[in-house]
């Protein structure tokens, strides 16, 4: 009946409320680590089926353990925000940005070969050096590494992940930023 219809109605957005909260990184509103556990997989083979590119990358902002002494948790945590939003702005809507750690970000790049990815992360690691980021606390800095994973991983999101990790302690070697 009509009742029946508009309850069952009912409870699915209210599955999908949960569905997005078990989801979501409160702090930052970007997708969490369960997200990533939970879809890249699927992401992974629907590339693979399509043929498509596909490339992962990790970002992972410099020193931010000295942000936090230097000025506090709650600037830090500001700091988050900020570095999430540029992320997310800076890149397209067809692209998946998760915090899957505490200062520790992934991209899923659809439809990107690992020289698109590296435009793409190009241009996120210069929007977060130029930001007015002493606007949040006086003589604050923040800058931000990537690595990108290696398509010779092929169809596997552990490996494409474990890769992209390597190459981000790469660039944390070879002087961050
Ligand atoms: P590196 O350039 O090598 O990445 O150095 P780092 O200091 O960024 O790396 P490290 O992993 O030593 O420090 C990460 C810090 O992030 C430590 C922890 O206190 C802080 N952190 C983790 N989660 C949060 C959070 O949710 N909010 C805030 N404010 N800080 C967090
Ligand atoms: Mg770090
Ligand atoms: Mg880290």
């Amino acid at each position: 009946s009509r009742r029946l219809e508009s309850e069952k109605r009912a409870l699915e957005a209210q599955a999908r409320e949960l569905d997005r909260h078990a989801h979501q990184d409160p702090l930052t509103g970007l997708w969490n680590r369960r997200y990533v556990d939970d879809e890249l997989p699927r992401l992974v083979d629907e590339a693979i089926t399509r043929a498509a590119p596909l490339t992962l990358s990790i970002g992972d902002i410099d020193l931010f353990k000295s942000i936090n002494d230097k000025y506090g948790h709650p600037t830090g945590d500001v700091v988050l925000c900020a570095v999430a939003d540029l992320l997310r702005d800076n890149c397209r809507p067809s692209d998946t940005v998760a915090r899957i750690g505490g200062e520790e970000f992934l991209l899923v790049l659809e439809d990107t070969d690992p020289p698109g990815a590296f435009q793409v992360c190009e241009r996120l690691r210069r929007a977060v050096e130029k930001h007015a980021w002493a606007r949040i606390a006086p003589e604050l800095v923040v800058t931000i590494s990537f690595g990108i994973s290696d398509p010779m991983a092929g169809a596997d999101a552990r490996l494409l992940l474990a890769t992209a990790d390597r190459q981000l302690y790469v660039a944390k070697n070879a002087g961050r930023n």
